[in-house]
């Protein structure tokens, strides 16, 4: 049975979305069968594995929302093994409308429930807040993959989102696991980075990876091509460490 993996932090811009794609696009260059789920109203990883959003007909607001079926909304990728389940800013509206409906945090799961088979692994990039949409994702998920930037207070805001994953566990997903802590844009020339990873480490432990994401300009570039770094630099630092992030994914099982 697929595995269905949730990248969440509701900080934005510490890299979820950038390991959601290269994650999965890795995921799959290494022969696993892989969906993305884009659950951010941005849409970044749909428009990051290089789907044209203008022209997507449904996405997953209709999955949420109006109940219709998934298979009519995954989409191939160029990439060969990846599909995606795409996002457009529909989706913002999603949060608010969900709220007065029957089982409104269990519907993404539902959903994923009819084709997770078919899959190895469900990667689901999430918004940056607390709200319905990541609620969707953590009870969906078996385990969720925690991002967090090389930066000062890295730590900041983790605690709401471990109290989060606490509250999901006891009312919606007892079996949700933390899958991994990433620590991501690591500036290797500055201490603050060694001084971050010390404190990530200390506070999380075994949980923490051991590939660690360096700050990488072709990583940061890559989203504008619409393809993920195994593609569109497949031998830069970025695309050798999200590799290895997939490696060690796979290992830990
Ligand atoms: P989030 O989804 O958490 O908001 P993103 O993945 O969108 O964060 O990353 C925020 C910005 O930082 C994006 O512009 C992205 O291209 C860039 N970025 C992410 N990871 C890296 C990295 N390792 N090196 C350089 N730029 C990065
Ligand atoms: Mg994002």
């Amino acid at each position: 049975m697929g595995k269905v993996i949730a990248i969440a932090n509701q900080k934005g811009g510490v890299g979820k979305t950038t390991t959601s794609v290269n994650l999965g696009a890795c995921l799959a260059y290494i022969g696993k069968r892989v969906l993305l789920v884009d659950v951010d109203p941005q849409g970044n990883a749909t428009s990051g594995t290089g789907i044209d959003k203008a022209e997507v007909e449904r996405c997953i607001y209709d999955i949420l929302v109006d109940d219709v079926n998934v298979k009519e909304v995954i989409k191939q990728t160029e990439i060969e093994n990846l599909e995606i389940i795409p996002a457009t800013i529909q989706l913002a509206g999603a949060e608010i409308e969900l709220v007065p409906t029957i089982s409104r945090e269990v519907r993404l799961k539902r959903a994923l429930e009819m084709i997770r088979n078919e899959y190895d692994y469900v990667i689901i990039d999430c918004p940056p807040s607390l709200g319905l949409l990541t609620i969707n994702a953590l009870t969906a998920s078996d385990t969720v993959l925690i991002p967090v930037q090389c930066e000062y207070y890295a730590l900041e805001g983790l605690s709401q989102l471990l109290n989060t994953v606490r509250l999901v566990q006891k009312h919606l997903n007892i079996d949700l696991m933390i899958e991994g802590v990433l620590l991501t844009m690591l500036d290797a020339r500055t201490n603050l980075g060694i001084q971050v990873i010390d404190e990530v480490k200390k506070y999380f432990q075994d949980k923490v990876y051991k590939t660690i994401i360096p700050r990488n300009i072709r990583l940061s570039e890559a989203p504008s091509h619409g393809k993920p770094i195994i593609i569109y630099d497949p031998r830069s630092k970025g695309a050798e460490m999200y590799l290895d992030l997939a490696k060690e994914v796979v290992v830990n099982g």
